[in-house]
């Protein structure tokens, strides 16, 4: 099987390589990157084609696509403060470049499209838990983008019959996510300064809650549905419903870190959602098989990279 992952240079995209690289149907991994949020490094020791460049590269996708079995989409400009920034820039990148990979994948034969869609389409719906059939309510460009993504995939499905299967994606987290950029995810970031011993800030009081998903489970899902070739055009989550405090998170970091976070509070951040808690039962009857690294063991590991970033001896992973 020949699969190209979008993004793969990116935090998850190369975790999946990883996990890719170790089922034997698997027979050729290529890579589309344009490495604006990700790194080659990410990929060093994979045995992966690379393309270099953007997706909405018309050309470049048909030649990365070409004779290819699945597309993996993670290419996208993450991070809902980013598209705040830039909101034309993270259209862009997330809806048009959507649009030219189903467009690449009709063109090369009707490939089957996975593609992350994110849990910010829920924005502003305060219904818990977030069942797949609730009002979307996009607070940020970057929801709206996500959006666009999961309804394109679902209308090419209805449009020209192509096998797709979307996921709306919950707070990702595990070894790989980098916090040494402006738009880090809360976990490198509170990890990285409780190790340092910098004060970890915290955006409102801390009783917003979160589905976070360890980047593992999310690959296993993702190898399964590319393997059972799951095709379905209404948007999955990826997410198992368990709803954890950014406070109770912190503790997680502080005994997985063996050391006290020093707190700082601010205002709470535009454009973000106060609770996320998946209804996870269409992902259940999908993937009846998968079972989710627990937070305490997610968080441990998570934990031990960090400390292998900064000792200068990365982990392998
Ligand atoms: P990431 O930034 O590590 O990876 C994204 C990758 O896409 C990067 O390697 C980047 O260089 C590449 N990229 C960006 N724009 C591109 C373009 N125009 N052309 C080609 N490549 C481009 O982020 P991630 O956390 O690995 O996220 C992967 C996907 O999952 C994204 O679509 C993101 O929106 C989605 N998602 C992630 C989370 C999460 O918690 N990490 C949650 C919801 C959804």
């Amino acid at each position: 099987m020949k699969i190209v992952i979008t993004g793969g240079a990116g935090f998850i995209g190369s975790n999946l390589i990883r996990t890719l690289t170790r089922q034997p149907d698997v027979t050729e991994l290529r890579v589309v990157d344009d490495l604006s949020t990700g790194d080659k490094r990410n990929l060093n020791g994979l045995d992966v084609g690379f393309h270099e460049g953007d997706v909405q590269d018309a050309a470049l996708l048909d030649q990365a696509f070409r004779g290819a079995d699945a597309i993996v989409h993670l290419a996208a400009l993450p991070s809902v403060p980013r598209s705040l920034r830039d909101p034309v820039a993270s259209h862009h990148a997330n809806a048009t470049g959507t649009l030219q990979v189903l467009e690449a994948a009709r063109r090369a034969g009707g490939l089957h499209v996975i593609a992350a869609s994110s849990s910010s389409v829920y924005g502003a719906n305060p219904h818990l838990p977030k069942r797949e059939d609730l009002v979307p309510a996009p607070m940020s460009p970057y929801a709206v983008s996500k959006l666009a993504t999961e309804a394109y995939l679902g209308a090419y499905h209805h449009s020209y019959g192509l096998p797709v299967l979307p996921f709306r994606f919950f707070n990702v987290y595990g070894p790989g996510q980098r916090a040494d950029h402006a738009y880090a995810a809360v976990i490198p970031k509170w990890i990285s300064a409780v190790l340092a011993g910098r004060p970890v800030t915290i955006h409102g009081d801390g009783t917003q809650t979160r589905d976070f998903t360890h980047v593992d489970t999310v690959c296993q899902v993702l190898t399964d549905a590319l393997l059972r070739k799951v095709v379905d055009p209404r948007p999955v989550n990826l997410a198992f419903g368990t709803r954890t405090s950014l406070l109770d998170l912190l503790q997680e970091i502080e005994a997985a870190t063996g050391r006290r976070a020093n707190r700082e509070h601010t205002a709470p951040r535009t454009g973000d959602v106060t609770h996320s808690q998946a209804d996870s039962a269409r992902l259940g009857g999908l993937f009846p098989t998968v079972t989710p690294v627990p937070i305490q063991e997610g968080t441990a590991t998570t934990v031990d990279w960090h400390r292998a970033e900064l000792s200068g001896r990365p982990s392998r992973r």
